[in-house]
């Protein structure tokens, strides 16, 4: 008889073709996350006894897909905006050899126009569609166009499905990130945030089958795992509490991203006996957090337009208490929104790091994604300048600015990077977060404090993009000697930078 067999193509983790240093280092060394959703389509898929085989779409691949799609039966294709162009080639391909192609993920659920050459397109979460679209496929009958999980009521996660994790490739990688859902869904709803518009409600998982899949991991002490995410951090406290200890217990080492909100106010009430005490990973024996991601993204606006708690107030807050407890605090911020100008917001941002001093800040390009208030309302205005998806990589300017040109957007973008990822600033950062007293007892914790793996590799990639002549040098010097007088105005109307 024969066994149906699928591909599943999923975009690359690295986006980015002009850090090609930076995207070796994170590859080997800082992060390794394996694909959740497309492992959850395959465990649908193999329950109905069909094979599955997992391949990346890479940028400026020279792969033979029309020789591997040949030998398959259909084609999964999971699309962020950024794959489409790469998503296009698959299906094109498929469409060429008559093969079956199913398009799903934030691309196609906001896009469905981009993956018209689909056989179907999956809108919104695959779990609600799955099992009919499977059915569809596998007896014979044609596929319908589109199958819209938007439709109907968000899935239930007491009923979540383990993704089939033998799809990915084994890695040698130490540092491998074991990624797991632990909820969907944010009370936020940032203007440029597209997650949050395609998860809809907000849900969670029981800890107990969180842990059980953790188990089923076979996970040694001192493992990682990587949970995506807590967005606004929904669970409530007592579950928390059980998922945390349940980590620790098990000696593993997690990271997540979520806001500090919610962590700031349980400190307030509880104090130390509170979450942020369990999570605090000190004695290497048990486990703890090792990175918190938070996505504090518009430093120039006392909230962020959209969220609800993410206030700029609660920074120095947040930045101290993860200090004290010892989890290493990253923050994720934004340029080139709506209220930003030019150059001042950028040298407002390089002044609020340096005096935070963070462990690690993401600098991102602000990105007009389709299915966003704000991308949505770009687009409409006309000042969407570069619809090729993989330059949808926060890393480049894709549209024009409301208050400065994308050229500038650019290249102050770099200039931000150059600034705060320079060696006296990473030598500064470091003073202020390395303990030697956390470094006896627990030196790999005691580095992910000071941010100085990521610090390493934001450096690698200025000193490339530098190299590349991807930075102009003219306004580089022009912005670094209005920042020294920004500075020295600040400092003399008694604010210090
Ligand atoms: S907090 Fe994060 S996940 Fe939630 S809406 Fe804002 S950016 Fe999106």
């Amino acid at each position: 008889m024969h066994t149906p067999e699928a591909l599943l193509f999923v975009g690359p983790q690295y986006t980015d073709s002009r850090r090609k240093s930076a995207n070796i280092l994170r590859r080997h060394f800082l992060a390794a996350l394996d694909p959740l959703g497309i492992a959850i389509v395959s465990a649908y898929l193999r329950k109905t006894g069909v094979e599955t085989r997992l391949i990346t779409m890479e940028d400026q691949s020279k792969a033979d897909y029309a020789s591997q799609i040949e030998k398959a039966d259909a084609v999964f294709v999971s699309a962020r905006q950024f794959d489409r162009d790469l998503a296009q080639e698959v299906l094109q391909t498929a469409d060429r050899l008559k093969k079956i192609s199913i398009a799903g993920g934030y691309g196609p659920s906001f896009d469905p126009e981009g993956f018209s050459t689909a056989t179907a397109r999956v809108l919104g979460e695959a779990e609600p569609v799955l099992p009919q679209l499977n059915e569809d496929w596998l007896s014979g009958r044609s596929l319908s166009p589109t199958y819209d999980a938007t439709t109907l009521p968000p899935f239930d996660l007491d009923q979540y499905v383990w993704p089939d994790r033998t799809i990915f490739p084994r890695s040698a990688n130490p540092f491998k990130q074991n990624t797991q859902e632990w909820q969907r869904g944010c009370k936020n709803r940032c203007i440029f945030c597209s997650p949050s518009r395609m998860q809809g409600g907000i849900r969670f998982r029981p800890p107990a089958d969180i842990l059980a899949e953790l188990d089923n991991l076979h996970l040694k002490r001192g493992d990682y795992v990587f949970s995506v995410d807590l967005n606004s951090m929904v669970i409530p406290k007592e579950q928390l509490r059980e998922i945390f200890l349940g980590l620790s217990e098990r000696g593993l080492r997690w990271s997540t991203e979520g806001t500090v909100a919610p962590l700031i106010k349980d400190f307030e009430i509880n104090g130390e006996k509170g979450l942020l005490g369990l999570m605090s990973g000190v004695d290497p024996k048990r486990g703890g957090c090792y990175s918190f991601h938070y996505g504090a993204d518009d430093l120039s606006s006392p909230k962020v337009c959209g969220s609800y708690d993410k206030n700029l107030n609660d920074l120095e807050k947040a930045v101290g208490l993860f200090r004290q407890f010892t989890i290493p605090l990253n923050l994720s911020v934004i340029v080139g929104l709506d209220n930003h100008t030019y150059p001042e917001s950028f040298f407002e941002i390089a002044g609020a790091l340096t005096e935070l001093a963070p462990g690690y800040t993401f600098l991102h390009i602000a990105t007009p994604l389709k299915g966003t208030p704000w991308g949505d309302r770009l687009d409409r205005d006309r000042k969407i300048i570069d619809r090729t998806s993989t330059h949808y990589n926060h890393r480049q300017a894709v549209h024009e600015p409301k208050q400065m040109t994308s050229k500038q957007l650019q290249q102050g973008y770099y200039w931000l990077l150059r600034t705060i990822y320079s060696p006296p600033m990473i030598a500064r950062s470091f003073q202020r977060n390395f303990s030697a007293e956390l470094f006896i007892k627990n030196p790999f914790l005691a580095l992910m404090v000071t941010g100085i793996p990521w610090q390493t590799e934001a450096w690698t990639s200025v000193t490339e993009l530098t190299a590349r002549g991807y930075l102009d040098r003219k306004v580089q010097k022009e912005m670094d000697a209005e920042y020294q007088r920004w500075k020295g105005e600040r400092a003399n109307s008694g604010n210090r930078n």
